[in-house]
């Protein structure tokens, strides 16, 4: 990255909005990729996707039946969760149980769309999501299956980060430091998207949505493209008066 981008990106349209929506499947590089960026623009940072793992949490430790979708509506109502909102830091918190480790646990994985795939629940916490969104004077990353069709659908900046199955196994495969075999992994994460995609398009960029294909990129550049496509939409944006 030149260091002019750099000094451009430090911080982006100060004082004023700006939300950098990111879906994509699991395994996208996703997560540390949207973190970074919101560390690099100075911006909050929002996971949904551990919004919904500590839902399923807090379900599996109430012992409430995930098929029952009343009882996780009104679960994901009562949802005491407080998480982090900023890209330095990670915590997710149950009540005051700290939660940030076990929500990534295979057993959580493999219930969360369930949750997810319970419309009630996905209101409820589509509405707390807007809310920090505002909180954050809407200057945020959010990163999700749903931000830039259904949460903020008028983000400043909505980014599809797409990568080849091979490319997401494997990531997925570092991530968990080789706790499960090559087949479990494939089989989780597969069928967790294809669960995940009954309720949610996040395979297919939306009208007016960028595609970055990470596939045969590394992290720093998978970073700097997302940062170069944020700075081309909003001086885009300037030049348009937009
Ligand atoms: O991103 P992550 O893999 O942690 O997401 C966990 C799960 O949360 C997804 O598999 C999906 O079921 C759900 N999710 C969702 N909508 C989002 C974010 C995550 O349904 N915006």
């Amino acid at each position: 990255m030149t260091q002019e981008l750099i000094e451009i990106v430090d911080v982006l349209r100060p004082g004023k909005s700006l939300v950098v929506a990111i879906d994509g499947p699991s395994g996208s590089g996703k997560s540390s990729v949207s973190k970074e960026v919101a560390r690099r623009l100075k911006l909050a940072y929002l996971d949904t996707g551990a919004m919904y793992r500590a839902l399923t949490w807090f379900c599996l430790d109430r012992g409430t039946d995930l098929a029952d979708r009343a009882a996780v509506e009104a679960a994901s109502k009562s949802l005491p969760l407080e998480i982090s909102t900023s890209p330095l830091e990670e915590y997710v918190r149950v009540g005051g149980t700290d939660v940030t480790l076990a929500v990534r646990e295979p057993s959580i994985s493999a219930a969360v769309s369930a949750v997810a795939t319970t419309l009630g629940a996905r209101t409820e916490l589509i509405r707390r999501q807007r809310e920090l969104i505002e909180q954050h004077h809407r200057r945020m990353v959010v990163e999700g299956r749903d931000i830039t069709t259904v949460v903020a659908p008028h983000a400043e900046v909505r980014l599809l980060l797409t990568a080849s199955e091979e490319a997401r196994l494997r990531r997925r495969g570092m991530q968990l430091g080789g706790s499960q075999s090559a087949e479990q992994l494939a089989a989780q994460v597969t069928g967790r998207d294809a669960r995940d995609s009954t309720v949610v398009n996040f395979s297919q960029a939306a009208d007016g949505v960028v595609t970055l294909d990470s596939s045969e990129l590394d992290f720093a550049q998978t970073v700097d493209a997302a940062l170069s496509i944020v700075t081309g939409i909003i001086d885009h944006k300037a030049i348009n008066r937009d």
